[in-house]
């Protein structure tokens, strides 16, 4: 299948979603956009500028304060929820297809990726209608107190490309449950995905000006997003070097900020161990999306006495991955994002040669020839490597795992925190004891046990240290889109 039989990649070029229309550039440019597993171009994308920014921003106040939206009902807002779940599922084939075609990812994945987003969308539509200010007992004779939860206002989102509809929807449900309005600012190497659900937020009722999605490059778009005096709060997924950038932008009007940055994450495994599931999971913990997931679990710690057997099942199970073009349902690994992202990755395996480090498998290219237009890299098992080396303390996000031996609990405790991420880690034992010593003693927004990269859109999701703060999904997500006023009534 080629872009020009996707329904979203006809009619020429992709652009900016404000005020409920589609509008050029005002500096009148675009990028191109492609398919990292062939170098196909894909499509033109409007690359919008601070100016288009500051559009959307007006667009979205006017939307909160004026109009429609500010009256609605959570039942309304709860039914434009429900609406866009079932538009989104009715296009569930499409929108796998796009994200796919955008950055690669295998179509078993992103299809069974838009099921969990539909679902998400359902779970935000039931959020919309459970939320609940509290009275309380003041010690004041004659005192009426209770608090009212408020949306937080105009909020700004900054995604990145490992997810291109799962980003945006993170950014989209939460806003439409609590009565917020969104400026969207995809990856540059991935907007397709987003802009084609900003039109069916329209399409499900969200009043013009609600939802509105503005492509173009970090720099320039998205750092004005981030310092932009009316926006309110920022939601920002992608690496901790650009967090930083956007602690620092946002510090002009004071924001609200989540920031769900990168990791570096232990994965653990006890002698006493379910292996054979313990393995392939240790393998798709990091292999799964071409290692393009921030919570990956790339820091494989084995206990020493079946490190050896460990390290060998890890790299058959990755052996035994088949990579390709995406759209191949045959597909476990699609390439990565980008050549860039594919040298970045490489300058990290040369560093591991260099320090020393053991390859058990991978690091190289496929040698297949129908792969070479791609951006692909072969499922890596690193031995033999030290806490101290670049691979072990760096986030790659490429399919790379760093497997290092211990000996004891206090010791693997200890070297699975001296990291300065805290996203996920992952245990494996059948000992309780164990197992609830380990969930309370790592220092990591998630903590799986005897599974991986575990998902519920009623778990919160986050980080801690240089992963970020603030969490998505759950209860707390939409607490972060909304103030808490306190109303003080003397009777
Ligand atoms: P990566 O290096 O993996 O692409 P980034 O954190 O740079 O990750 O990108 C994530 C998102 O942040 C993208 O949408 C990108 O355009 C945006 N971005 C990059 N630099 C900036 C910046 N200085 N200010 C705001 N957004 C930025």
């Amino acid at each position: 299948m080629t872009f020009s039989v996707h329904p979203f990649l006809t009619g020429g070029p992709k652009l900016l979603l404000i005020g409920g229309q589609w509008v050029e550039p005002i500096g009148g440019r675009y990028f191109d956009t492609y398919n990292p597993a062939t170098g196909e171009l894909l499509a033109k994308v409007a690359q919008g500028e601070a100016a288009d920014i500051d559009r959307a921003v007006t667009a979205a106040r006017g939307a909160l304060e004026q109009g429609p939206w500010p009256h609605m009902t959570p039942s309304e807002r709860q039914a434009i929820l429900l609406r866009l779940a079932d538009l989104v599922e009715r296009e569930r084939e499409n929108f796998a297809l796009l994200d796919t075609l955008d950055m690669g990812s295998p179509i078993r994945h992103t299809r069974g990726s838009v099921g969990l987003l539909v679902d998400l969308l359902r779970y935000y539509a039931g959020m919309a209608r459970a939320i609940h200010g509290e009275t309380a007992e003041t010690s004041i004779p004659g005192m009426f107190a209770c608090t009212l939860r408020e949306p937080v206002g105009v909020v700004g989102a900054i995604t990145p490309w490992n997810g291109p509809l799962w980003a945006a929807v993170l950014k989209v449900g939460p806003v439409l449950a609590t009565g917020c309005t969104l400026v969207l600012k995809p990856a540059e190497e991935a907007s397709l995905a987003p802009l084609r659900l900003g039109e069916l937020a329209l399409e499900a009722g969200a009043p013009p000006g609600v939802i509105n999605v503005v492509t173009g490059f970090g720099e320039t778009a998205g750092a004005r997003l981030a310092e932009h005096p009316d926006v309110d709060k920022l939601a920002f997924t992608g690496s901790d070097e650009t967090g930083q950038k956007i602690v620092r932008a946002s510090a002009g009007n004071l924001k609200r900020l989540t920031l769900e940055l990168g990791g570096k994450s232990p994965h653990i495994i006890f002698a006493d161990a379910d292996l054979d599931a313990a393995a392939p999971a240790a393998a798709m913990a990091v292999f799964a999306n071409s290692g393009q997931i921030c919570s990956a679990g790339t820091r494989l710690y084995v206990d020493r006495k079946i490190y050896d057997d460990f390290v060998q099942a890890v790299a058959r199970h990755g052996r035994g991955l088949r990579l390709g073009d995406g759209r191949d349902p045959a597909t476990d690994l699609g390439p990565l994002v980008s050549a860039m992202q594919r040298k970045r990755v490489e300058g990290y395996l040369d560093g591991a040669r260099a320090d020393g480090a053991q390859f058990i498998s991978g690091g190289d290219r496929p040698s297949d020839p129908a792969l070479a237009g791609g951006y692909f890299v072969n499922p890596t098992v690193l031995a033999g490597v030290s806490d101290g080396m670049r691979v072990a303390r760096e986030e790659i996000f490429g399919p790379v795992v760093a497997a290092m031996a211990f000996d004891d609990i206090d010791e693997v405790i200890a070297r699975a925190n001296a990291s300065r991420f805290g996203l996920g880690a992952g245990v494996w034992t059948k000992n309780n004891a164990t197992a609830l010593r380990m969930g309370r003693a790592l220092r990591a927004g998630s903590v799986w046990v005897n599974c991986y990269n575990a998902l519920d859109p009623a778990m919160p999701s986050g980080g801690i240290k240089a992963s970020g703060y603030g969490r998505e999904y759950g209860r707390a997500h939409l607490d972060d889109h909304l103030n808490i006023k306190s109303l003080w009534m003397q009777g």
